[in-house]
């Protein structure tokens, strides 16, 4: 089948709305879709009906409310569609009631102390505007998800709540400069997903993958990134036979999966899905993780999504691409060709700057997760810093604006919006700068902090809510303003001056930026997840949130609690696997080697008294010396463990999980990985970083 037709077939979209709902009823929903209204149970009722009929044709059997529970995985309970007739058969039967909203006993998912399990009833609700479909013979209705007293417990339903805050102000600043055509905007994303496929049976002999999606040991294989020769390079008969059927299965749920490459490790790999709403990016890529697990399993391949799956070697990121549309087809961060559009991008461009300065706490904490903590800042991903990127051209032009003089030697005036053409403004940003956390690339903006496992929801979230911050205080000003040319020149050049330190566009890598980051431009640095989370329920973010109805101050805390208590889990399991890898496994296997070796140094002297030995002598007592220092920091994490145990306060214990647990297993790990390159291959237990990397032909 040619892909335009079976695109979507999966889906049930516009147009199988368009096929199977009464003209009238059709109309109906796609004026809910676009206003965003809600459903009533009339149209539910006919719409489910209609839904169901599609969905059993392609051989579903069950539905489920389909939700994004804070863990950042997705949740799904099945229903079959029967329900039983008097004379001992079923109908299959599915209802407007049944379509629109669920209650399901969610008392085990984390809701941060939000629902007691007394009280432990979850609500889904359906969000139209995201299409439903099937999945694994599963009519999948995406929803979202809040406790009985309507607080959210998803991470769908503030992004829904930021994508209408950001919406409800760029359309007060659209206004003002004369937009009357525009009718609504929509931030859209393109998620870039990066990933590593290792073999199935490599995997499988590995508990750290098994139990942690991660390595926790592993000797440096001789060869890594170095040569970049994978990055782009020719995909393997395995990789490309894998990647042809991930875009089959994703065309098929309607997700326009679109690029596929080699990235800068060895197994690394790359997907990018054209961009759409977020919303939409958001689900889409929630599920473009799962088939990517799904296909490569099929395959005999694992696919890997944790953010450092190997010690020193590229982990895995998702660059998160972000603009604003208007319902007119307009991207607000295009430069355009008049004046007055150039004002307009200026504006909003200014927007994002404030919006990045002053929330740059939130945009940090809002990738932060125990296994991105390994990738930002070692030189492979953006720094915990976080600056924006514009290109010498645009920072030259906000420059020439700020000091009120010429943009350049053939310009003899000062550079003043609204009354000059703007210099032609850079279309097709060519200096790309693959350091910087948040970079404009020409028409969008790409925020590269993100981590590869990781919901694109809360950065999404965080980004659209400061934004429409900026743009609120903005709109404010310039409604009031009574000359509205003056008034905007004013506040651009006021705003460069105020957050220009946020703007850096030199290496991000390198040592010396993060020194003047922190100690020149005063911002702000958060190495580690215990040390941003907090800041969730700081004053002006919890003011913030209230402004643009984000979250109420019991949610936010709840989410810092959850994120936390996760933080603490995820270390928690890594130290308990090590623990056990150690005692069962690796101890066992260097006193087994050092006991051959041993063995074979007693019989070379018996048999030939002037033989040399030293090789077997001095691998024993170095194997000896290191099995002495792992049996003893294997204790002592355990002892550890045990310790933290009693310490109540969530933040107090995420912060000691890092300086002890964690800073524990890093040196247990440096000790075991020297083992590893003295012990006899054969006799290791595990398979080697070389053997997961190299073994995908
Ligand atoms: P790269 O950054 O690797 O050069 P592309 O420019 O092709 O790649 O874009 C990467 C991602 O950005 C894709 O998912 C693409 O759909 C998305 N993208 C392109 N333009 C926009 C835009 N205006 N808004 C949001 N995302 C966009
Ligand atoms: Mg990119």
């Amino acid at each position: 089948m040619k892909i335009p037709e079976y695109f979507g077939c999966m889906v049930f979209d516009d147009r199988e709305m368009k096929l199977r709902l009464p003209v009238e009823a059709y109309e109906r929903m796609r004026k809910t879709i676009e206003d965003g209204r809600s459903l009533d149970i009339s149209l539910a009722n006919i719409v489910a009906e209609a839904m169901k009929d599609w969905a059993v044709e392609r051989g579903a059997t069950h539905f489920t409310h389909w939700f994004q529970p804070m863990t950042g995985v997705t949740a799904e309970k099945h229903d079959a569609f029967i329900n039983p007739t008097s004379d001992g058969g079923v109908l299959l039967e599915f209802s407007g009631k049944e379509l629109v909203s669920g209650e399901s006993d969610a008392s085990s998912f984390p809701s941060g102390g939000l629902r007691a399990t007394f009280e432990a009833r979850g609500y889904t609700a359906w969000d139209p505007t995201s299409y439903a479909f099937i999945k694994e013979k599963t009519l999948c209705i995406p929803t979202a998800f809040c406790s009985y007293g309507g607080e959210a417990l998803d991470k769908k339903t503030p992004l829904l709540r930021s994508m209408e805050a950001l919406n409800r102000q760029t359309m007060r600043v659209l206004k003002l400069f004369g937009n009357e055509d525009v009718t609504s905007t929509k931030a859209c994303v393109g998620p870039e997903q990066e990933y590593f496929l290792i073999d199935r049976a490599m995997f499988e002999k590995r508990c750290d993958l098994i139990y942690t999606g991660r390595t926790l040991f592993g000797a440096k294989p001789p060869k890594r990134q170095e040569l970049s020769d994978h990055y782009y390079g020719i995909i393997k008969p395995r990789v490309a036979a894998y990647m042809e059927e991930v875009d089959r299965e994703l065309w098929k749920l309607g997700v326009s999966a679109k690029t596929e490459h080699n990235e800068a490790a060895p197994a690394q790999h790359e997907l990018a899905p054209i961009f759409t709403k977020t919303n939409i990016a958001c689900d889409h890529n929630q599920l473009t993780m799962e088939v990517m697990q799904r296909v490569a399993k099929k395959h005999g391949m694992i696919c890997l999504l944790h953010e450092k799956p190997f010690a020193n070697v590229s982990g895995s990121g998702k660059h998160n691409n972000w603009s604003i549309q208007t319902n007119t087809g307009v991207n607000l961060f295009k430069p355009g060709d008049t004046p007055a559009e150039n004002a307009q991008f200026l504006l909003f461009l200014c927007a994002v700057i404030q919006a990045v300065d002053d929330y740059a706490d939130l945009l940090r904490l809002s990738v932060a997760s125990p296994s991105n903590d390994h990738r930002l800042g070692s030189h492979e991903a953006p720094p915990a810093v976080v600056s924006i990127f514009l290109g010498t051209e645009l920072e030259e032009i906000l420059d020439a604006i700020e000091k009120d003089v010429p943009y350049n030697a053939q310009a003899q005036e000062p550079l003043r919006l609204g009354v000059h053409t703007l210099p032609k403004l850079p279309r097709d940003n060519t200096d790309r700068n693959r350091t910087s956390p948040f970079a404009f690339t020409g028409n969008k903006f790409e925020f590269r902090m993100l981590g590869s496992s990781d919901s694109i929801a809360c950065t999404n979230i965080m980004l659209n809510t400061a934004v429409a911050e900026s743009l609120r205080l903005y709109a404010d000003e310039l409604e009031a303003a009574e000359d509205f040319d003056t008034a905007l020149h004013a506040l651009i050049r006021r705003t460069v001056s105020e957050h220009k330190r946020i703007i850096f566009s030199g290496n991000g890598y390198d040592e010396a930026w993060v020194k003047e980051a922190t100690e020149v431009r005063g911002l702000p640095n958060y190495p580690s997840t215990p040390d941003c989370v907090p800041e969730l329920t700081a004053e002006k973010n919890l003011a913030l949130f209230a402004q643009h109805k984000i979250y109420t101050p019991v949610e936010a805390a709840s989410r810092r609690d959850v994120i936390l208590d996760n933080y603490c889990k995820v270390i928690h399991i890594e130290a308990l696997t090590m623990i056990d890898m150690v005692r069962r496994d690796i101890l066992p296997a260097i006193s087994r080697f050092s006991g051959k070796l041993a063995e074979s140094g007693r019989v070379k002297h018996e048999f030939c008294a002037i033989a040399n030995i030293d090789y077997e002598f001095d691998t024993v007592a170095k194997l000896s010396e290191l099995a002495y220092s792992i049996m003893q920091q294997t204790d002592l994490l355990d002892k550890t463990l045990e310790e933290l145990g009693g310490e109540k306060d969530i933040i107090a214990l995420a912060h000691a999980y890092r300086a002890r647990v964690f800073a524990a297993m890093e040196k247990l790990r440096t000790f075991v990985d020297e083992a590893e390159t003295l012990t006899d291959t054969a006799d290791w237990p595990y398979p080697t970083y070389g053997d997961l990397m190299f073994s995908v032909k």
